[in-house]
């Protein structure tokens, strides 16, 4: 396979002009320019993995982790990419382009498909970074690793040493699922068009927890049901979810029956799923 490289300005710059294409907003497509970026995403990756990528949009990501890795399969929500990308990376034999929104994917069918190891790549679509990053967390089992790139301010929250009013029910879940490792900082200006947000990428290494959860659905029930109103309770929100839980139930795993959801460790919310799962 030639050396050609995608993942540039000039070379993002003539895709568009050749298409006709202008980037679109609704979809998050901000494209990835920056040459030595790519390189420290793409090493993340083994040469034995299957990748799943996310999002490939004019492929900067693609080709090169094309050129690594056993095999790609590139799950793209817009038509108009999917047949850019397919005319210029025809001649990789090991990378299937598939027009597939990644919130509607059966991944469970997906991951049958594929045999070895499956890493998670994406320079994500901001504007679903939660949502994708929850679907992937909660169905990981058969995923070693997810490379993610998001939002500065949004990839710092999974390294704060105490919740705050940013954590969210993906936060306290995450380190259930997997190890987090911040891998790098990058610059707006390595995106065309430029967006009006610095970047991080984000490794998360898929590993057991210490504690295995058997109702892992119940236990993100009942993180969700503690942050419905940020504002009150754990005990309030868990009564007016439906759920029967008293304040000695409470202290008796060690939480004060004023405590905030914030105030609660993925330990104490595994406490109150068992408690709850006895009810
Ligand atoms: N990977 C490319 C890069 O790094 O230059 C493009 C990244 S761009 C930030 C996000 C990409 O995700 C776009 O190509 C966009 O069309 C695609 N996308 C947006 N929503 C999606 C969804 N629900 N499912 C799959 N792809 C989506």
């Amino acid at each position: 396979m030639s050396e050609r490289v995608i993942g540039c300005r000039s070379e993002i710059s003539h895709l568009l002009d050749k298409y006709h294409l202008t980037a679109r907003k609704q979809y998050g497509q901000n494209f990835l320019v920056e040459p030595s970026v790519i390189n420290r995403i793409v090493e993340q990756v083994d040469e034995e993995d299957t990748v799943i990528e996310i999002g490939p949009g004019l492929g900067s990501l693609t080709l090169p982790l094309a050129q690594k890795a056993k095999r790609v399969i590139a799950l793209e929500i817009d038509p108009q990419l999917c047949a850019i990308l397919r005319e210029e990376l025809g001649e990789c034999g090991n990378l299937e382009i598939r027009n597939q929104d990644i919130l509607k994917a059966d991944l469970s069918s997906l991951f049958a498909e594929i045999s070895g190891p499956i890493s998670i790549v994406s320079n994500l679509p901001y504007y679903i970074t939660s949502e994708i990053l929850m679907k992937l967390l909660t169905e990981s089992s058969r995923i070693t690793r997810i490379v993610a790139m998001m939002q500065k301010e949004v990839a710092e929250r999974f390294f704060k040493k105490e919740a705050d009013k940013d954590y969210g029910p993906l936060q306290v879940i995450a380190p259930y699922y997997s190890q987090a490792q911040l891998l790098c900082r990058v610059n707006r200006r390595n995106f065309l068009p430029q967006p009006n947000v610095d970047s991080a990428v984000v490794v998360f290494t898929i590993r057991p927890y210490h504690r295995a959860v058997a109702n892992e659905a119940g236990l993100l029930e009942i993180i969700r049901a503690c942050y419905r109103q940020r504002r009150k309770i754990v005990l309030t929100n868990l009564l007016s979810s439906g759920y029967h839980i008293n304040k000695q139930q409470l202290n008796d795993i060690n939480i004060k029956e004023t405590a905030r959801c914030e105030q609660l460790s993925l330990d104490d919310y595994i406490n109150l799923n068992e408690v709850l799962s006895n009810d």
